[in-house]
C-alpha cells in the first residue's frame, strides 16, 4: 500500500524540483533581456521570485517524506533551460518565441503539479496538498497571464520592428 505510492510521490516530487530549476533558469535569462518589454519583464520578475518559492515548498516536501535535499540534483536541467533562451534570444523574434515556450512551459508546470496533488492522499503526505496548490494556483495564474498576453506582445512586436499592416 502507501509504500509504492509514496515512492512514486517522491519520483514526483525530484523531477519537479527539476522542473523548477529549469523554470528559474529560463526565467532569470528571460528577464535579463526583456528591457523593451516591461509588462513582460515584471511579470517574469515576480514569476522568477514565486518559482524559487515553488522550489522551498518542494524542498520541505521532500524532507517530510524523509529524502534529503541533497540528492537532488541543481544543474542538470538548468543547461537546457538556458540553451532555449539562447537559442531564442538569437532570432529577431526572440520575445514572441519566448512567449510562446512559457506558455507550453506553465502549462507542463500545471499538469505536474496536478499529477502530485492526485498521489497526495495514496502517498500518506496530506500535509503537502496546501503547499502544492499554492504553487499549483501561481502556476494557473501565470499561465493565464501569458495567454492572456500573446496577441498584445505580438502588437507590441510589431510596433517596435516598425511592421506595419498590408495595404497601409
Ligand atoms: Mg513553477
Ligand atoms: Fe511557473
Amino acid at each position: 500500500m502507501p509504500e509504492s505510492a509514496k515512492s512514486l510521490f517522491v519520483v514526483g516530487l525530484r523531477n519537479s524540483h527539476a522542473m523548477e530549476i529549469q523554470a528559474r533558469e529560463l526565467m532569470e535569462r528571460q528577464s535579463e533581456r526583456t528591457d523593451d518589454y516591461p509588462e513582460v519583464k515584471a511579470r517574469l520578475t515576480m514569476h522568477l521570485a514565486e518559482t524559487k518559492e515553488q522550489l522551498v515548498r518542494l524542498e520541505q516536501i521532500f524532507e517530510s517524506c524523509g529524502e534529503s535535499t541533497s540528492t537532488l540534483k541543481d544543474t542538470a536541467q538548468s543547461i537546457m533551460g538556458n540553451m532555449m533562451a539562447m537559442a531564442h534570444s538569437v532570432a529577431g523574434d526572440e520575445i514572441l518565441k519566448n512567449t510562446f515556450a512559457n506558455n507550453a512551459f506553465e502549462n507542463f508546470e500545471i499538469a505536474a503539479y496536478r499529477s502530485l496533488l492526485a498521489m497526495c492522499g495514496a502517498a500518506g503526505v496530506e500535509s503537502a496538498r496546501p503547499l502544492l496548490e499554492k504553487s499549483l494556483e501561481e502556476e494557473e495564474k501565470m499561465a493565464a497571464w501569458v495567454a492572456e498576453n500573446v496577441e498584445s506582445v505580438t502588437r507590441q512586436y510589431m510596433a517596435k520592428e516598425g511592421i506595419v499592416a498590408a495595404g497601409v
